[in-house]
């Protein structure tokens, strides 16, 4: 699928209910979870009313990401989004188990709790971003099948995005019709700091050939940055800030709208 088919499926989306965006990777670790959140924050700023639903049922990072320690009240059975300073309403499944709980969830325990997620009260929102688990498995499967996205985005590493785990994930998205808004290619390159010098630690332009033979579109790429680490441990997402990194995620969230 192109751009073209994916404005006419976000297009037929926003008349009915809030528009979600699934974010998915091939593996953990490569930040879809960091990317996630400064997505969500730089749409708010760009005047969406945004949810977050934090699905990750192996690393639930959005609460800490987005600076949320609260746990959603209810009404009834029905999950109330819970407000973050930066503008973006969560609903993770770590505000679900209490901090440094394993969830040792079997696959309908969990699609119970992810269920639960996506049918809390978001009515009013315009986007609903799904930091989705890393991976291509049932739980996965399920849950896009169950929330119906209107797009995914998916995110890598640019040496980790084998075709082989970049053909995994858009083929999840394939597979239930949804559309692939692109890839973006994280932890690209990196300025020294002491003498000044780039290099790239995990590789150079494997995400963008990746999607060059893949047919998806090519979103952007982060660098690796300690700034970004730092900020996102203290729940401060770089995206509701000033600066470069706040740019990148502007401008990656205006190509997911466009
Ligand atoms: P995932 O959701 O793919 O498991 P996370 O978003 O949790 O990955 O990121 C994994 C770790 O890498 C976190 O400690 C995060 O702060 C860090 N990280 C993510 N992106 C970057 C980046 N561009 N530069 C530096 N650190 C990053």
């Amino acid at each position: 699928p192109g751009v073209r088919d994916v404005r006419v499926a976000l297009t037929a989306v926003k008349q009915t209910g809030p528009t979600l965006i699934a974010v998915g990777s091939g593996k953990g670790g490569v930040g879809k979870s960091t990317v996630a959140a400064n997505l969500a924050v730089a749409l708010a700023r760009l005047g969406k009313r945004v949810g977050m639903i934090d699905a990750d049922i192996y690393g639930p990072s959005q609460p800490t990401l987005l600076g949320v320690h609260a746990r959603p009240e209810a009404e009834g059975k029905q999950l109330i989004p819970t407000p973050s300073p930066h503008g973006v309403d969560l609903l993770s499944v770590g505000q679900l188990v209490s901090a440094g709980h394993a969830l040792a969830w079997r696959g309908p325990m969990a699609s119970g709790a992810l269920s639960q997620l996506v049918e809390g009260d978001w009515k009013g929102r315009d986007i609903l971003v799904i930091d989705l688990p890393p991976g291509t498995g049932d739980v996965q499967l399920s849950l896009v099948q169950k929330s119906k996205p209107a797009g995914a985005v998916i995110v890598s590493t640019p040496q980790d995005l084998s075709l082989i785990d970049a053909t995994r994930a858009i083929d999840l998205f394939r597979k239930t019709n949804v559309p692939v808004l692109g890839l973006i290619e994280n932890m690209a390159g990196y300025d020294c700091p002491h003498c000044g010098q780039p290099s790239d630690p995990f590789g150079q332009g494997g995400a963008e050939a990746a999607a060059r033979v893949l047919g998806v579109p090519f979103l952007g790429r982060l660098p690796l940055s300690a700034s970004l680490r730092e900020a996102s441990d203290a729940g401060s997402p770089p995206a509701a800030g000033d600066g470069p990194a706040a740019d990148a995620f502007r401008d990656l969230a205006q190509r997911i709208l466009a």
